[in-house]
């Protein structure tokens, strides 16, 4: 099976990893809709978020981790997580990950959950990692 994020996990493809555990990877989505949006996938592979019992309880610790580390370094003030099921969901990638999108004051509410990026994605990193 050829797998874009179990390829990730194994280091076989670059990603800006901000958080892992025994059971999760977190890393910066290449095409971010937020500045600091994650991506929590189970080092498992597992299809999506349906397809097995588990494995969303599994990376919820991580979820967690991930949302804590972007309120210290970024001062995320809320979060929006998003877990696309399904090709007609827009699923891209069928190994489950959970976009973990973080909020700010000065651009609040759902219908701006896609907002501007105006830093790269190395500053960005540093930013959360440093
Ligand atoms: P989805 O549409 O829910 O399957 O989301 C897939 C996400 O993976 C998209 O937001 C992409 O920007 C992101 N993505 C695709 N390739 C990579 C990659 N190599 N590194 C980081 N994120 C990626
Ligand atoms: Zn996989």
């Amino acid at each position: 099976m050829d797998c874009l994020f179990c390829r990730i996990i194994e280091s076989e493809i670059p990603s800006k990893r901000v958080f892992e555990d025994e059971t999760a990877v977190a890393f910066l989505d290449i095409n971010p809709w937020q500045c600091g949006h994650t991506l929590v996938i189970p080092r498992r592979h597992v299809a999506d978020a349906l397809s097995d019992p588990t494995a969303l309880t599994e990376i919820a610790p991580a979820l967690r981790q991930v949302g804590t580390l972007l309120q210290d370094k970024l001062g995320a003030s809320g979060f929006n997580l998003l877990s696309n099921v399904g090709a007609d969901s827009g699923q891209e990638v069928f190994h489950l990950h959970v976009h973990v999108i973080p909020r700010y004051a000065d651009n609040p509410g759902i219908a701006h959950m896609r907002g501007e990026i105006t830093d790269d994605l190395e500053t960005i990193h540093r930013r959360i990692t440093g």
